[in-house]
């Protein structure tokens, strides 16, 4: 995995004031393939947050 950016292939920096993110310069942009990996994660990830959302208002009931 690369050091600079970690993986996600953006890295962010700073230029006075002004925050910005740019693609990794040493792994390059991210891929399609890389991109719908992530995009696949983070539905997941949503899914999930979702479910314990659900599981916490049930709870919720029950205690009223
Ligand atoms: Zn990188």
């Amino acid at each position: 995995m690369c050091d600079l950016c970690g993986g996600t292939h953006s890295v962010g920096g700073q230029d006075g004031s002004l925050l910005y993110i740019q693609p990794c310069p040493i792994c390059g942009p991210i891929s399609g393939a890389a991109l719908v990996e992530k995009n696949k994660r983070m539905a997941k990830f949503d899914e999930e947050l979702e479910a314990a959302l659900q599981r916490y208002a049930l709870a919720e009931k029950d205690v009223s």
